[in-house]
């Protein structure tokens, strides 16, 4: 039977939309299936990172992220332990500020684009398999809205579904740089913290931070080790963010509550093989890490970038999928591994301040080469002919060691 799309792409929100945005302005038939709805909040704080930002500004989406009332970021403060270093945001990369919007405006602004480059979006649809041809390609999904189930076939399945990722379970995507939660986190959001600053503090035992998000508002932030337990209250909330810091706790005694915590039991971290025969994972399904680096949204950026690049390869009959996806791979894993291991080493909390102090120089090195590699792709949607997978990938090219991670030297 003919395929009713070139791609189908299970999830919504920030891996999902950005993937179905990226394949549209390519040309390609996308629906996007979500089980929810992707303007709702989900447990997911949303500090992004200068990658994050250059590409929803390469995107042309950052203009109505900051149309929706997100304030910019220009200033950053790290602490450890007794130790602050302030810095300002320099403009890089064409990126003069850090933003961390509201996931609700993230996630239906990014949807909203993908609607108008042409995706299609069925939300209240929940993908319960795979089909597969004979050969083990996969062709399509089977839904289910709850009253019905409908089979809907595509050239190409892409998982945007998360860290349970279904889609990821249906092709049996190995998994490797794997560990189990280490720690938990606890946030909410808080007004009369005045301050447009983006905090974030290391102390053994505890970490905390402060960011600037829409309405006004400050997302504070904790995290300790899985072993001390869930905080309760907001007394206990209070007490580890003065532990990991005496100001901060200083700032959150005279703030007001807005709203209620959200709390997070750990997350495992691990990557997976993100990509085969009619299928790839973009976002958490195809690496998920501990939340404390603030990466994963970034991350579900690049990620979608990569992978559109390779489905339009193999979709234009330029590239097979073995090559195209460890293509995707390659790239990706240049990248992601060195940023899972800080990141893992950062969520055990088996560190000293000076220890978390050069965990965050290596995160600021990696992210200093990923907005180098970012910024030399091609805009999306100009002539595929000559992107980096016609180009051949190296991944060995020339990188900066200066830049953004000289920020954290002092
Ligand atoms: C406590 C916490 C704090 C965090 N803080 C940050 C931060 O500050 N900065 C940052 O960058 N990252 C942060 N992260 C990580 C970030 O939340 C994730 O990396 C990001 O949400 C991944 O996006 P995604 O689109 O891949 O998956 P998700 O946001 O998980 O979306 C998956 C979508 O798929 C849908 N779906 C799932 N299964 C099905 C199915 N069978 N059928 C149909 N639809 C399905 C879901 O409904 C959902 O809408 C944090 C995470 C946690 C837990």
């Amino acid at each position: 039977m003919k395929p009713h799309y070139d791609v189908i792409i299970v999830g919504g929100r920030v891996a999902g939309a950005a993937t179905g945005l990226l394949l549209s302005r390519l040309g390609h038939r996308v629906l996007i299936v979500d089980r929810n709805y992707p303007s709702t909040d989900t447990l997911s704080t949303h500090a992004l990172m200068r990658t994050g930002v250059l590409q929803l500004q390469r995107w042309g989406v950052l203009p109505r992220i900051i149309e929706r009332g997100t304030p910019a970021i220009r200033q950053m403060t790290l602490g450890f332990g007794a130790k602050r270093i302030h810095f300002d945001i320099r403009e890089e990369y064409g990126v003069d500020a850090l933003y961390a919007p509201r996931r609700p405006v993230l996630d239906t602004v990014l949807l909203d684009t993908a609607v108008a480059a042409g995706a299609e979006f069925w939300q209240g649809q929940r993908m319960e398999s795979l089909t597969f041809d004979p050969s083990g390609w996969v062709t399509g999904v089977r839904l289910n809205n709850g009253r019905r189930q409908t089979t809907v076939l595509a050239r190409y399945v892409v998982g945007a579904d998360g860290l349970r990722s279904k889609v990821a379970a249906a092709v049996g995507a190995a998994a490797y740089e794997a560990h189990p939660p280490a720690n938990v986190v606890t946030y909410g959001y808080f007004a009369g913290i005045n301050d447009k600053v983006y905090v974030s503090q290391f102390t053994p035992g505890y970490s905390a931070g402060f960011f600037p998000t829409n309405d006004g508002l400050t997302c504070v932030f904790t995290a300790r080790p899985v072993a001390a337990g869930m905080i309760g209250d907001s007394v206990e909330f209070q007490h580890v963010v003065a532990a990991a810091s005496p100001e901060m706790g200083e700032q959150l005694y005279a703030a007001e509550q807005v709203g209620r915590f959200y709390r997070c039991a750990g997350i495992p971290g691990f990557l997976r093989v993100p990509g085969g025969r009619g299928w790839a994972l973009v976002g958490d399904a195809g690496f998920t890490k501990d939340p404390l680096t603030a990466h994963g949204i970034s991350d579900a950026f690049r990620d979608a970038e990569l992978a559109a690049q390779g489905i339009d390869a193999v979709l234009t009959g330029r590239q097979n999928a073995e090559r195209a996806m460890a293509g995707y791979q390659a790239l990706r894993d240049r990248f992601a591994i060195p940023l899972q291991r800080v990141a893992r080493d950062l969520a055990y909390f088996a560190w000293d301040e000076a220890e978390a102090s050069a965990l965050l120089r290596q995160l600021g090195k990696i992210v200093d080469e990923e907005c180098h590699f970012l910024w030399q792709l091609d805009s999306p949607g100009a002539p595929i002919q000559s992107t980096w997978l016609e180009r051949g990938f190296n991944p060995f090219f020339n990188l900066p060691t200066s830049g953004y991670a000289a920020v954290y030297q002092g």
